[in-house]
């Protein structure tokens, strides 16, 4: 065991990943956090209110994010098939699915990620129809598997404090407090999502949300994943962003639990927290027009088109999210060292701006930054 203490800034699926991969590099690990996994569910803790689902949005030249994204794919898919003591809870709340593609635009096309995944096929190749491709999936049941990350994590020697610190110094001269002087504090790794827009020596301007509502069914017979893309992935969605989650869609989320999320929506620096009715009734609208089984009252004999007001008995929750949106993507990087009072200096790292694609690179990102730590040392 190494006699040094890292210091992990947030408890999202972000903060949580990295902070297991740092105790399995041999450090002491304290976990600093405001929102934790089992609070109720707020917009600002975009880990508990996303889909989830591993899709990944990578562009076809980004090699960073692809190599994250399919890293992500491969350590969750071995939680289900063959878990690492310990992983056990974690594949629990993870599913395999059919995951279907649809291309609402002539000439849009799937990125070329999708093509390493189990079971890729182009769907009606030879039709004139629109773009269809289907492959094997994962989705999340984010709660369930946040608390298992922080079971494993308190279980391999962590300590998970819940606190809001105004800047990372705080975080570090807080511990730094209760932490025998052989355990000091060598490095702090920033993992707060929007938070950095908040952090005295953060302050990431660049930071914006991008708001999602999702409505939460209660459909335990619907067995596939299914998206359907408007417009190009890979257009910016604001001046100055370098795009890769373009467009618009709409998708259907199975989880494990048998709850299926229904949305999306990307409202770009909408710090709205309310879920707007209208805009509930807009993505039941989309949902059943891709996927009408979703209605309980749908016959497959007798295919009627099925009513918003179907699912009425079957909703469980709107929930309202903010994606941690950065203008020029991903901060995965060193920062500037941080001077303590009693002179003493300590490395900063970042892994935050994940915007909608946090949980399908959480692992990847985890052992991106680990290996920054270790480097440094
Ligand atoms: C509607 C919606 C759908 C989504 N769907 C998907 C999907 O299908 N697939 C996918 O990969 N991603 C999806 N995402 C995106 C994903 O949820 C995020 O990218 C990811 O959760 C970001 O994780 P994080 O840990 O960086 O941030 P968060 O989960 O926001 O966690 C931030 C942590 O930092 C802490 N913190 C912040 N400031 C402070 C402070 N000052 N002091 C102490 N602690 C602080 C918070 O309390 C929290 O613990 C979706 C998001 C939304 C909103």
């Amino acid at each position: 065991m190494s006699s040094s203490t890292i210091v992990v800034v947030g408890a999202g699926v972000i903060g949580l990943t990295t902070a297991i991969r740092l105790i399995e590099a041999g450090y002491h690990v304290v976990i600093i956090a405001k929102d934790l996994p089992g609070d109720a569910l707020t917009p600002m803790y975009a880990s508990t209110a996303a889909g989830a689902h591993h899709l990944s949005f990578a562009a076809d030249d980004d090699v960073l994010q692809r190599k994250v994204d399919k890293r992500t794919f491969d350590v969750m898919w071995g939680q289900i098939h063959n878990p690492a003591p310990g992983e056990e809870a974690e594949g629990a709340a993870l599913r395999k699915l059919t995951q279907v593609e649809f291309y609402a635009e002539p000439g849009e096309k799937h990125i070329q990620f999708f093509e390493q995944l189990p079971d890729f096929r182009v769907l009606d190749p030879t039709s004139n129809a629109n773009w269809k491709v289907s492959f094997t999936s994962l989705t999340m049941d984010t709660t369930p598997y946040l608390q298992a990350l922080v079971a494993r994590f308190e279980a391999l020697g962590g300590e998970l404090v819940r606190k809001s610190v105004s800047s990372l110094k705080e975080a570090v001269e807080f511990v730094s407090s209760f932490i025998p002087h052989l355990d000091a504090v060598e490095a702090v790794v920033n993992c707060t999502g929007l938070g950095s827009i908040y952090l005295e020596d953060v302050k990431d301007t660049t930071m914006y949300p991008v708001r999602g509502h999702v409505v939460v069914l209660d459909a335990p017979w619907i067995n596939e994943g299914r998206t359907r893309q408007v417009g190009s992935l890979a257009a910016a969605e604001s001046a100055g962003s370098r795009g890769g989650e373009g467009g618009s869609r709409t998708y259907i989320i199975p989880r494990k639990s048998g709850q299926v999320i229904i949305g999306g929506t990307r409202e770009v620096n909408d710090w709205s927290e309310i879920p707007d009715p209208a805009t509930a009734l807009d993505i039941k609208i989309r949902a059943l027009d891709l996927f009408p089984e979703l209605s309980p009252k749908y016959e497959a004999a007798n295919p009627v088109p099925p009513k918003p007001e179907d699912l009425d008995s079957i909703v469980l929750a709107d929930v309202v999210g903010f994606r941690p949106a950065r203008r020029d993507g991903l901060r995965l990087s060193q920062g500037e060292d941080m001077a303590l009072h009693d002179a003493r200096s300590v490395k900063v790292f970042h892994n935050y701006g994940h915007s909608g694609a946090g949980w399908q690179a959480s692992w990847g990102c985890a052992e991106e930054v680990v290996a920054l730590v270790v480097r440094k040392r």
